[in-house]
């Protein structure tokens, strides 16, 4: 049997993987197993923030696992508390809960918004609020919160209690917060999966102002946008939010599982003992790992990230080919005449590898990816595009 085979004899059938198969890479290059070198536009769906393999990242993670590897939640260990440190510093949050995943830090976040409510209003008081087209997971609660209804139809009944208002309008917003006995309000400001769109300023400053006044809880799911990935530390603080939950994941830890649940001064001693938990939550190896990512977010590496991406915007908005270029920072979707799949098929030839969102080409690349792979990435992407469209 080919390896493509066995994979697909055994391995459940949720995924459509594309034909290639990866065996090492080094930064933002991957070599397949024939040998041949791909400029790595996706990341690993935005998680290996400092790209494959990386020197910092695999030598914090090397020496913690010849330490010890788990010593589960019942004790200490420094990474976990560090890594916790690191995040409030860099936030001004009070609390940090880990779990392993995007939609287990939204779970968290999920329980502390209707802890907080309950207690505070009443247990009525349990519905989130989240928006259409958004994405938030994919266990039964994360996706209820996620308002796409492609995802809901063969799940039913999902978890109650979510309801689902048109993003970037302010009066629908009002209504639906007006309508419901909210716990919380739940927001990506650019939704990922749901094509690479961002939230407008007014909206979310509307958003924060309903919570405020309601004494709602501003939950914001920085699981994609998080960590460096918009070219601020969380994609909030391009929109200047100051919000009460933040759920992160997928780059945190430079391509190992954890996701956090960050908690601010409103709800920060909302969970006590027995409230919440995970067994693999906070790994050592994990945290020890993401340690180095955090540490190496400062304020001129993200500078470096949004001139990037200003390079980026510049040569493909208006490109032959190319209807319009969305997104913030490294977190990027490009309409394209053509298919994008088409798009990306003959980028893979060619030897880059992006992603898709919805009916989008999607660039999720290594934050530190070296300018000469970013350049040959985006031309083979402009040429693909232009060529495709027969221009
Ligand atoms: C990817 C993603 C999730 C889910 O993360 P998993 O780690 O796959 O559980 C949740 N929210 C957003 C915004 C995401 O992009």
């Amino acid at each position: 049997m080919s390896m493509m085979e066995l994979d697909r004899e055994y391995v459940a059938g949720t995924y459509r993987r594309f034909p290639v198969e990866i065996v090492s890479g080094q930064g933002s290059r991957w070599v397949d197993d024939q040998g041949k070198t791909y400029v790595d536009m996706g990341s690993g769906i935005g998680v290996n923030a400092f790209g494959a393999s990386d020197e910092v990242w695999r030598q914090a993670v090397t020496e913690q696992l010849g330490k010890v590897q788990h010593t589960s939640n019942l004790y200490y260990t420094y990474p976990c508390a560090r890594l916790a440190q690191l995040l409030c510093e860099k936030t001004g949050m009070k609390k940090v809960f880990f779990a392993n995943s995007g939609a287990e830090a939204n779970e968290c976040a999920i329980k502390v918004a209707r802890k907080y409510s309950a207690e505070k209003k009443g247990g009525e008081y349990f519905t989130i609020l989240t928006l259409v087209n958004s994405f938030h997971g994919r266990t039964l609660t994360t996706l209820s919160a996620t308002g796409q209804e492609c995802f809901h139809s063969l799940f039913q009944p999902l978890t109650p209690g979510f309801v689902h208002a048109e993003a970037n309008n302010v009066p629908a917003l009002e209504k639906c917060v007006e309508e419901n006995k909210l716990a919380g309000i739940m927001l990506e400001v650019v939704q990922g999966e749901g094509g690479v769109v961002p939230l407008t300023g007014e909206f979310l400053q509307a958003a924060q102002r309903l919570c405020r006044e309601r004494d709602i809880p501003l939950m914001i799911d920085e699981v994609q946008t998080g960590n460096g990935r918009t070219g601020y530390f969380y994609g909030y603080m391009a929109y200047d939010l100051q919000p009460d939950i933040v759920s992160t994941a997928k780059g945190l830890g430079g391509g190992l599982p954890i996701g956090a649940c960050l908690m601010g001064k409103k709800v920060e001693n909302v969970l006590t003992y027995g409230d919440h938990g995970s067994t693999f939550g906070g790994n050592p190896v994990c945290c020890a790992g993401a340690v180095t990512v955090v540490e190496r977010l400062t304020e001129d590496f993200l500078a470096q990230v949004r001139e990037k991406s200003g390079y980026v915007f510049k040569t493909l908005e208006n490109a032959p080919g190319i209807e319009n270029v969305t997104g913030l920072g490294l977190m990027i979707g490009i309409r394209t005449t053509a298919p994008a799949g088409d798009v990306v098929k003959l980028c893979r030839e060619r030897g880059v590898l992006c992603l898709t969102a919805k009916d989008k080409v999607r660039l999720l690349p290594a934050l530190n990816i070296p300018m000469e792979d970013l350049t040959f990435a985006v031309e083979t992407i402009a040429q693909a595009a232009k060529e495709l469209a027969n221009l």
